[in-house]
C-alpha cells in the first residue's frame, strides 16, 4: 500500500548529478558497472569503451558533504572493482529540471546557440564528441549534422544469456543468394527517393521528412505540410503486403517546440511492421530487421524554413536500408523458418530516434504483444548503399550483449564466401541509429552501416544533404549487403526441421574447452590425470575433487593471471591420484569441479566426472 506522503516527490530538495567515469576499456565491462550499481544506485546514461556517464539522484540536505563523500566512495569502489579509474562531476541540475543531455559532433560547437550549454568534450571511437545540455531538442535539430543523439535514459545492465546459432543447409542458403537481385534493390531505392504520390500519378515528393504527415497541426502559423512521409510509409506497407506478410502500422505522436515560442507543431508519425511467422519450436521468438525510412536534408541552406517543400532524397540514408528489408522479405518469405522474423521501417530516426524509441517503450511497458525476452536479436541497417573507395567493407557495431550477433555475421560471411571486409566494432558509445534504444532495454542489437565514425570524411560530405541521391548508390556494396542480410537472417532464424542442427555457442564464456584426460584414468599405467582449459580472461582457478559421498579428497588452486589462471590455454593441472597427505585415493567415480573467478567476481563452474582405477 502506498502512503499519501510517499507520492510527494521531494523535487526541490534533490539534485541529479551527472558523473563521468573514465577507465580502461578492459575494466569497464557491463559486469563491473552492474556490480558498482549494486552499491551505488545510478542510472547509466551513456557508455563508450572507456567512458561511462552515470546520473545519481542525491538529497540536498547535507549537500556538499553528501556529494563529496559519494564521489569519494565511488572513486574507492571503482579502484577496487575497475582498477585505475577517475571520477568527475560534470553537471548538477535540480531534480525537477527538464533539460536533457545530447551528444554532438565537435565540429558543430561554433554553431550552437547560447541556449545550449557545453558540458564536456571527450574522445571516443567515433571521434571527438561534445556533451551538451539543452532544454529544447529542436534547438539541435537545426544543426547540419549526422552524428547527434539524445543520451539514453537508463541503459540496462541485465546479464548476458547464452545464445546459439543454428546453421541452415549451406546449399539452401547459397541457392537463395543466387536469387539476390541488386537491380530490384536499386529500383526500390529509386522509388523511395522519388516518392511519387500514390494518389496523383506524376506528382513527386522527393522527400520522406518525418514531419510531412497527414495528421499535422502547425501552431506557429506555418503552412500545413504535405504527406510526403506518410505516402512513403503507405508504399512500404503495400510492398510488404504484396509479399504476403502480416503488416501493422503503428502511429505515435510527436510535439515540436522552440525556445521563446513554445509548442510549434504536433505530428503523427508511423512505424511499419511486417511479420513472417516462424514455424519451428522457436516461433514465439523473433529476429528483427530494422531500418528507418524517414530522410532529412538539414545541411542544405534554408532547410529550417523550407523543410515542407525542400527535397531530402535520402537514397543512401536510408532508402538503401529499407530496400534491404524489402528484398530480404521477398527472398525468404516462402521458407519455413524456425524463428519468426519481423521487418520494421521506423520513422523519426533523424529527429533523435523517435520511432525506435517509441517501439522500445512499448516493449518495455508491455503494451505490445511482444516481450523483451522474445526478441532474439536485432539487425539494424542504416546507410548501407554507398561505397566511396572500392574497398567493400561493412561496419558491424555491437555492444557486449550483441557481440555474438556480430560473430555470427562474420561466420556467415566466411561460410558463404562473401568477398566482404566485415569490420566488427565493439563500440557501445555509438548511439546514432535505431539499434541504440534496443541496447538501452537489454536487447542484443547490431548496426550494419557503410560508416561509423565522425572522422571518416567519405560519408559525412553527402549525408543529410540533397547530394544523398541515386548517384551515391553503388551496386557492388549493395549486392554484398543484401547477400549478408539474406544469409544472416536465414542462419539466425533457422530453416525448418530438415536442417542439420549445428549449434554453436556464440557468447564468450569465461571458462571453456575444458578437457579431462585420460578418462577413465588407470594410474597403474598412466602417469597422471590432466586437465586443460581456456580462459577468456584472467581468473582465480579452484579445482576440487569430491568422492560420491560429497567429501572433498583433493584440491588445487591457481592465482589470477598467473600460470593456471592466465587468459588463454592453461594446461598445468596434473594429478597423480594421491591426496594431500600422500595417500592413494581408492578406485571409483569422482566429481572434479573447476571454478573460475575473474576480477569482477562472477564465478563460472564446470563439473566433470572422472573414473579412477589403480
Ligand atoms: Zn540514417
Amino acid at each position: 500500500m502506498v502512503q499519501a506522503n510517499d507520492q510527494i516527490a521531494p523535487v526541490d530538495l534533490a539534485s541529479t548529478y551527472l558523473v563521468k567515469i573514465a577507465a580502461k576499456p578492459a575494466d569497464l565491462t557491463d559486469q563491473s558497472l552492474a556490480t558498482l550499481q549494486q552499491y551505488t544506485p545510478f542510472k547509466l546514461r551513456y557508455r563508450a569503451s572507456a567512458i561511462a556517464l552515470i546520473e545519481m539522484l542525491l538529497s540536498h540536505q547535507h549537500e556538499t558533504n553528501t556529494i563529496t563523500s559519494v564521489v569519494s566512495q565511488l572513486q574507492l569502489r571503482l579502484q577496487q572493482k575497475l582498477g585505475p579509474a577517475s571520477v568527475a562531476i560534470l553537471d548538477q541540475q535540480s531534480a525537477s529540471a527538464t533539460a536533457d543531455y545530447y551528444l554532438l559532433d565537435i565540429d558543430l560547437l561554433p554553431k550552437l546557440s547560447d541556449q545550449v550549454v557545453i558540458i564536456d568534450i571527450f574522445d571516443d571511437a567515433v571521434g571527438q564528441v561534445a556533451l551538451v545540455r539543452a532544454d529544447q531538442p529542436d534547438e539541435l535539430l537545426r544543426l547540419p549534422v549526422h552524428f547527434r543523439a539524445k543520451l539514453p535514459a537508463d541503459i540496462s545492465l541485465k546479464p548476458l544469456s547464452e545464445k546459439r546459432l543454428t546453421l541452415a543447409p549451406q546449399a539452401e542458403v547459397d541457392n537463395l543468394l543466387q536469387q539476390v537481385s541488386v537491380k530490384q534493390w536499386r529500383d526500390l531505392i529509386q522509388t523511395m527517393t522519388i516518392n511519387e504520390d500514390l494518389l496523383t500519378a506524376g506528382r513527386r515528393f522527393l522527400s520522406r521528412y518525418a514531419l510531412r504527415v497527414r495528421q499535422a497541426v502547425q501552431h506557429d502559423g506555418q503552412p500545413q505540410p504535405d504527406i510526403a512521409c506518410d505516402n512513403s510509409a503507405d508504399w512500404i506497407a503495400q510492398k510488404f503486403q504484396q509479399l504476403g506478410l502480416e503488416v501493422e502500422i503503428d502511429s505515435f505522436q510527436h510535439a515540436r517546440s522552440q525556445i521563446g515560442k513554445g509548442k510549434i507543431g504536433d505530428y503523427t508519425m508511423r512505424n511499419i511492421m511486417a511479420t513472417l511467422p516462424g514455424r519451428g519450436p522457436h516461433k514465439d521468438q523473433v529476429y528483427l530487421l530494422t531500418a528507418h525510412y524517414d530522410s532529412i536534408a538539414s545541411k542544405t541552406e534554408g532547410w529550417e524554413q523550407q523543410w515542407q517543400t525542400m527535397p531530402a532524397p535520402g537514397s543512401s540514408d536510408n532508402a538503401s536500408g529499407v530496400a534491404i528489408l524489402l528484398e530480404t522479405a521477398r527472398l525468404i518469405r516462402h521458407l519455413d523458418l524456425d524463428y519468426s522474423v519481423r521487418f520494421i521501417a521506423f520513422s523519426g530516426e533523424e529527429l533523435f530516434l523517435y520511432g525506435s524509441r517509441y517501439y522500445c517503450d512499448l516493449i518495455q511497458s508491455q503494451r505490445t504483444g511482444l516481450s523483451a525476452d522474445q526478441i532474439a536479436g536485432v539487425l539494424n541497417f542504416d546507410l548501407i548503399g554507398h561505397d566511396q573507395d572500392g574497398l567493400l567493407d561493412i561496419h558491424v557495431v555491437h555492444d557486449e550483449r550483441s557481440k555474438w550477433i556480430a560473430q555470427a555475421l562474420r561466420r556467415v560471411t566466411k561460410m558463404h564466401g562473401l568477398p566482404l571486409d566485415l569490420r566488427l566494432q565493439y563500440n557501445p558509445g555509438f548511439i546514432y541509429s535505431d539499434h541504440s534504444p534496443f541496447w538501452e532495454i537489454g536487447i542484443p542489437a547490431v548496426l550494419l552501416s557503410e560508416e561509423s565514425a565522425f572522422n571518416s570524411r567519405e560519408s559525412i560530405k553527402y549525408i543529410h544533404s540533397q547530394a544523398d541521391n541515386m548517384e551515391k548508390i553503388t551496386d557492388p556494396l549493395g549486392e554484398l549487403a543484401l547477400k549478408l542480410a539474406v544469409a544472416a537472417t536465414v542462419e539466425l532464424a533457422g530453416v525448418g526441421d530438415s536442417a542439420p542442427m549445428l549449434p554453436i555457442t556464440m557468447t564468450e564464456k569465461l571458462l571453456w574447452n575444458v578437457i579431462l584426460f585420460p578418462n577413465p584414468v588407470n594410474l597403474a599405467q598412466d602417469q597422471s590425470l590432466s586437465l586443460d582449459y581456456f580462459l577468456s580472461q584472467p581468473a582465480w582457478i579452484q579445482i576440487d575433487l569430491y568422492n560420491t559421498n560429497g567429501q572433498k579428497v583433493y584440491e588445487q588452486n591457481y592465482r589470477l593471471g598467473k600460470i593456471g589462471g592466465k587468459k588463454g590455454r592453461n594446461g598445468v593441472f596434473r594429478w597423480n591420484g594421491r591426496a594431500d597427505t600422500g595417500d592413494r585415493i581408492a578406485s571409483g567415480v569422482y566429481l572434479l569441479r573447476v571454478t573460475a573467478t575473474p576480477a569482477s567476481g562472477e564465478s563460472e563452474t564446470i563439473n566433470l566426472q572422472v573414473a579412477l582405477v589403480h
